[in-house]
């Protein structure tokens, strides 16, 4: 999906090269392609202009500059996203925040002040080395950013524990697209005054807003846990028991996979077999081996269970899921939906996917993995040609709305969703979300191709 025509109006080129410098502003003839091509590749340009502030009062002016010029602005981080939202389409310019990276941890509070472009991997260690933890886990931890995890409400591996990006932002600063900066970095963690902005900011994919700063809170950093991964003689009983497991306190992750998954991973991936079984699910708890094993006893349908409470135990039992996305990625192009269901229709959707994904793509091979306990379910399809790309994410998300599930689960709705919105939002809320767009960004130049229909 792509548009090659460059139509940065080339008076602008001055102008910003005037506010932030010479050598922040990449061309055309520069270096650009990590910063125009997105992390699936199906989203891009071939050609565009990248801008590199180092400062918000530099993001302020560039801001004003290209609304002055009528010329759109495509707010990036670490361009991880995967719904094409982080990279130009139509020659917008792109406004990379990585340079804003600072981070610093107030020990006492609990919290972290960090520039938008600061990695999750930095906040992590400094958070580390304070004697805290951040909250937030995700893979692409060493490249995506504070700024793009607060736009896409990023949610990860600890979301059972601690909740999305959204719950852990307590103030930000950002920036208008006429200019104007808005900051409430106040340490309060009570503070009812009027309106969230961090709240508001959270999941809106950088269409109201252009995040530099952010102040988070700190989590107790993690004690020693053990790891458990069951098997289940039906796929009902899994998903009955990821519910159930969540009366069990300390708990940190409960994730799904199934047979198909393991044996492609073994593909790749030296692991031995595991027993057979309809569904798996790793439980990770605090504490060692037997109260973890004493915790899932009574969950229905178990047919085999592995625990482990040392390290190297514990890794390759994650392995078994952690490494499903590479060894997906192995087999081709893949089509990533990632969607939620109540968890008493993700058996439901776990048996009626295959049918409606091979009858649009008769080639097609789902995988299905996710974080069960939060309904989430990563679904992955292979060996779909191009032209039926279209009618298998139709199929499966008319399926997942008609469970009553999210389209977007954690990765947002981009560019590469926005057609499907109105599964999950009434017409008047798509009415309301307009309203705050316009009410924000009247000129209408920043991300203007994503989110809304
Ligand atoms: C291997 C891998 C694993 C992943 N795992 C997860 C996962 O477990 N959970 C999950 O939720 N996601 C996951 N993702 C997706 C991705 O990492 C997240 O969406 C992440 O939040 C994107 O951050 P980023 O800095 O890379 O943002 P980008 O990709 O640069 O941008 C994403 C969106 O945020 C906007 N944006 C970026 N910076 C700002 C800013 N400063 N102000 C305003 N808007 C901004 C962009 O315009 C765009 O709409 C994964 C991706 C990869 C490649």
């Amino acid at each position: 999906v792509e548009n090659d025509a460059v139509t940065v109006i080339p008076e602008l080129l001055p102008v910003l090269r005037g506010i932030v410098g010479e050598s922040a502003v990449l061309s055309v003839d520069d270096v650009t392609a990590g910063y125009l091509r997105d992390w699936t590749g199906r989203f891009g340009a071939p050609s565009g202009v990248v801008v590199r502030p180092r400062s918000v009062d530099e993001v302020a002016q560039v801001l004003h500059s290209c609304a002055a010029a009528g010329v759109a602005v495509i707010p990036q981080g670490g361009n991880t996203g995967l719904v094409g939202a982080s990279v130009p389409l139509a020659g917008e310019v792109v406004l990379s925040l990585r340079r804003l990276s600072d981070v610093s941890v107030d020990a006492v509070a609990g919290q972290v002040l960090a520039g938008a472009g600061a990695t999750i991997g930095a906040v992590q260690s400094a958070a580390r080395q304070a004697g805290w933890a951040y909250g937030v886990d995700l893979a692409s931890r060493d490249s995506c950013t504070v700024g793009g995890t607060i736009a896409t409400n990023a949610g990860g591996l600890r979301v059972l524990r601690y909740g999305d990006t959204r719950r852990q932002v307590m103030g930000v600063e950002a920036v208008l697209s006429d200019g104007t900066v808005l900051s409430h970095l106040s340490p309060l963690t009570r503070d009812n005054t009027g309106y969230s902005v961090p709240a508001l900011l959270a999941g809106s994919e950088g269409t109201l807003a252009v995040i530099t700063r952010a102040r988070m809170r700190l989590v107790a950093p993690p004690v020693p846990s053990a790891v458990a991964v069951l098997g289940f003689g039906a796929v009902d009983d899994a998903a009955r028991s990821a519910g159930l497991v969540r009366r069990t306190d300390g708990l940190s992750a409960v994730e799904l996979f199934l047979p198909a998954g393991v044996e492609l991973v073994r593909s790749v991936v030296d692991l031995p077999a595991l027993p057979p079984a309809a569904a798996y699910l790793l439980i990770e708890r605090d504490g060692d081996a037997d109260g973890l094993a004493s915790a899932v006893a009574d969950l229905p349908g178990v047919v085999d269970a592995a625990v482990a409470d040392d390290a190297a135990g514990r890794a390759s039992l994650w392995s078994y899921r952690e490494r499903h996305t590479e060894s997906i990625a192995t087999l081709g192009p893949v089509v990533k939906l990632d969607v939620t269901l109540p968890l008493d229709r993700a058996a439901d959707y776990l048996d009626a996917v295959d049918a409606v994904v091979t009858g649009v793509a008769p080639g097609g091979k789902v995988w299905l993995f996710g974080h069960l306990a939060d309904g989430n379910v990563h679904t992955n399809v292979t060996g779909v040609p191009e032209p039926d790309v279209h009618a298998v994410e139709d199929a499966v998300l008319r399926l997942v709305a008609d469970l009553g599930g999210s389209i977007a689960s954690e990765h947002g709705i981009g560019v590469a969703k926005r057609e499907w919105l109105p599964l999950n939002r009434s017409a008047a809320e798509i009415d309301t979300f307009r309203r705050l767009k316009s009410a924000l960004d009247p000129a209408g130049i920043l991300s203007p191709a994503t989110l809304l229909p």
